[in-house]
């Protein structure tokens, strides 16, 4: 295995084991694929193994048609949406899937979450998430009608289920994920204030916001 491969393996290891620990899946919940640069080969965490122990040689390569290269575990049962958030999207170099609480009981209750965190701006282009397919994931319908739903966004809401992210590399899909969830906790921590609806960040420093990540390269226009 050569060193990229073996840094790109771990990275999927890392993002998964910091969302554990951080209350965004439990055991083996989420997935996390990564495309291998310059090939049509894809990286993708095991189904169903846990990620306190897991080490690169666990990750599955698949191909971007889900044809099995190598691994000696099954790939993640949502590698149909992973794939075909790549093939429809050049750009789409990572993807990210954890089962996020605050934003799970957001999404129960019909609410979507605001721009109320400026990281969640940055990362997310000051469109936010879109809100796709509620059950059941893990099949090639699911996969498309999540794609379709997502748009140019950069994330979509599985109601009842979680949240599903791309980027560049995995590092910004992982990266949106966390900001999703924080902006979630912060909204629903609000509202349990019992104050009413919270003040949002002004269009004005919106804007301004959407046009410095654009700087910074988190968006696809850059
Ligand atoms: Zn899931």
């Amino acid at each position: 295995m050569n060193p990229n491969e073996l840094e790109l393996r771990q990275e999927l290891i890392t993002a998964a084991q910091y969302c554990e620990s951080h209350d965004l899946l439990i055991y083996t919940q989420g997935n996390f694929s990564t495309r291998v640069a310059g090939t049509d080969r894809v990286l993708i965490t095991p189904s169903d193994i846990p990620y306190p122990t897991m080490v690169p040689e666990d990750i599955v390569e698949v191909d971007i048609e889900g044809n099995k290269i190598s691994g000696k575990y099954e790939a993640s049962s949502e590698t149909p949406i992973h794939l075909t958030a790549m093939r429809r999207y050049p750009h789409v170099g990572a993807c990210a899937h954890i089962e996020s609480p605050y934003l799970n009981a957001l999404s129960s209750v019909n609410k979507s979450v605001p721009n109320i965190l400026g990281n969640f701006v940055y990362l997310f282009g000051g469109m936010g998430l879109a809100l796709g397919p509620s059950i059941r994931s893990a099949n090639q319908d699911f996969a498309d009608n999540t794609i379709d739903a997502m748009g140019e966004k950069f994330g979509v809401i599985w109601k009842n289920h979680g949240l599903f992210c791309v980027g560049q590399n995995i590092k910004i899909a992982f990266k949106r994920c966390i900001a999703a969830e924080q902006a979630a906790r912060v909204y629903y921590l609000s509202l349990a204030l019992g104050q009413g609806e919270p003040d949002l960040i002004p269009d004005d420093v919106q804007a301004e916001m959407v046009e410095t990540a654009k700087k910074w390269g988190l968006t696809k226009a850059v």
